[in-house]
């Protein structure tokens, strides 16, 4: 059963780690903003109102409505071997998390899917509205992966709820213009992506993009020797986006929205 206070929790969390990130950010900002917030935000905050309605339209039921489904049905391993609660639920999490890392890879190696994908590389900044501006057919197709992941291993409801919950917090996290205390920062790095991690696949030298594609845990850039521990140029010089998309005018909502169907030499 879907717990009744899960939607007020996701709010929850989104929000306030929203805040606290936007805190932070502007309390010990990592790198100097190339814009003010007011020319990015609108456009960032609007983007991820229009993938959560859009969300509900598509799906409804969503990730944790299919694993809701599937425990009913008997469908998926975890499911149909009948596997003991914490072990399906915690492999269910890592699972869930390697897939959401290899779609990362898929949308950055296959060309049609890159072009959906550069929407949320071409922000010219790297601040945590930044981890909200993914276009929505991206999202969309996100969610339809998620979907089928989670029917196929047969992920607990409760570990869907886990997993979507962190990979929120966490995004917002490792986007924000911040960084941890040197001291502290190598050991929340073995496990988890963080900002200074995760900023490295920001930016524009293309063999930096194609690093650091986890969003969750650290470990699967590492295994599949595709970490990065720090830009070439360093935190502080290196350049954020993509070398196609430098204009102001591609941080307008509009831009953003028809980006995936322009080529990149045709300039504002
Ligand atoms: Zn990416």
């Amino acid at each position: 059963m879907i717990p009744g206070g899960e939607p007020a929790l996701r709010a929850t969390v989104f929000f306030a780690a929203l805040g606290a990130m936007a805190l932070w950010e502007a309390l010990a900002p990592r790198l100097p903003r190339s814009f003010p917030r007011r020319t990015r935000w609108p456009s960032n905050l609007a983007v991820v109102a229009l993938d959560t309605l859009a969300l509900r339209f598509l799906f409804p039921l969503a990730a944790v409505g299919v694993a809701e489904w599937a425990a009913m049905r008997g469908v998926g391993l975890f499911n149909a071997v009948g596997a003991p609660f914490w072990s399906a639920a915690v492999l269910s999490f890592l699972a869930l998390d390697f897939v959401v890392w290899g779609q990362h890879v898929a949308f950055h190696r296959i060309p049609w899917l890159w072009r959906l994908h550069r929407m949320h590389h071409a922000d010219l900044d790297y601040d945590v509205t930044t981890a909200l501006r993914f276009h929505p057919l991206e999202i969309a197709l996100s969610m339809l992966i998620k979907m089928a992941a989670v029917a196929a291993l047969g992920a607990p409801v409760e570990s869907v709820i886990a997993f979507e919950i962190a990979l929120n917090g966490l995004a917002l996290f490792n986007h924000a213009n911040a960084g941890l205390p040197p001291r502290v920062e190598p050991f929340v790095r073995w496990l988890l992506v963080t900002p200074d991690m995760h900023r490295v696949h920001h930016s524009v030298e293309p063999a930096e993009t194609n690093s650091n594609f986890g969003f969750n845990l650290s470990v699967w850039d590492r295994l599949f020797r595709v970490y990065r521990a720090a830009p070439a140029a360093g935190q502080a010089g290196m350049e954020i986006g993509l070398p196609d998309f430098r204009e102001e005018g591609e941080l307008r909502l509009d831009r953003m929205l028809t980006q995936p169907w322009r080529e990149p030499a045709a300039r504002l």
